[in-house]
Parts: structure tokens; C-alpha cells; sequence
């Protein structure tokens, strides 16, 4: 099946549709991402696919549910293609962590492992450049 690629990186603003990370800021390639993996009966319909950086996509793996610690419920994955990020997340004060305000904020937070030491030390250098956190 055809996957319009730029139709793709052009709805999702050219951003990893769970850490935001914007093209323009990494080294490699934003991918395109199955929200119900193939491995778990996914399709290639549009509808199942979005944007993702390398490292939300190599955590994410064929996961599409997680624990969330506070509610004590198993809860779907965040879908960036039928949810709003600001709804289910936001910054902390310095910009350099996600932070989860839904169960399913929470789980994909840690799930995702959002706010691994490299991505923070990244958001860290891009605040400094004034390219973070996005508008
Ligand atoms: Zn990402």
C-alpha cells in the first residue's frame, strides 16, 4: 500500500506526534509510526499511521497500552492522530520534561520513556537556542 509520507509529516506539522521533537532539531529522519502496530493487526490505512522520532518509535515498539501509577489502570497508549497533545501533557516550568495530565498522559510518559536522559539534555540545548518548548 502507498504511504503518502509528506501528506504525513505535513498533518503532523513535521513533529514527533509524542515528544514534539520538530524535524529541524534532529539528526535523522521523522518516521512514520503504526498506532495499532502491524504486529497487532495494524494497518497501513492512513488512519492507523503518524509521525514519530526514531527514539519514541524504538520505546513504543508494539506497545498500545501501559500502567498508569496513579490511577492504577491499564489505559491506552496517547493517539497523537485522534488525541490533543495538550490535553493529555504538558511542560514542566524549565521545558524539559513531559509532563502527563491524563491516566493516559501519565502511562505513555513512562511507556515511552518521553523524558530519557538524552531527550532532556536535547530539550535542554534547544531551550538555549530558543527553538524549545514549541508554541
Ligand atoms: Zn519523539
Amino acid at each position: 500500500m502507498f504511504i503518502d509520507r509528506a501528506k504525513l509529516l505535513a498533518e503532523a506539522s513535521y513533529r514527533c506526534g509524542y515528544c514534539l521533537a520538530h524535524q529541524d532539531y534532529i539528526p535523522w529522519v521523522l518516521e512514520i509510526e503504526h498506532l495499532t502496530p502491524k504486529a497487532k493487526g495494524g494497518s497501513d490505512d492512513e488512519n492507523n499511521l503518524w509521525v514519530a522520532c526514531h527514539t519514541c518509535n524504538l520505546f513504543k515498539r508494539d506497545q498500545t497500552q501501559a500502567h498508569d501509577h496513579m490511577s492504577g489502570q491499564v489505559v491506552a497508549l496517547f493517539n497523537p492522530r485522534r488525541q490533543h497533545w495538550k490535553r493529555h501533557f504538558y511542560w514542566s516550568d524549565d521545558g524539559t520534561l513531559i509532563i502527563g495530565r491524563t491516566a493516559c498522559g501519565r502511562a505513555t510518559v513512562i511507556a515511552l520513556n518521553l523524558n530519557n536522559l538524552i531527550a532532556v539534555t536535547v530539550r535542554r540545548n534547544w531551550i538555549k537556542a530558543g527553538w524549545h518548548p514549541p508554541t
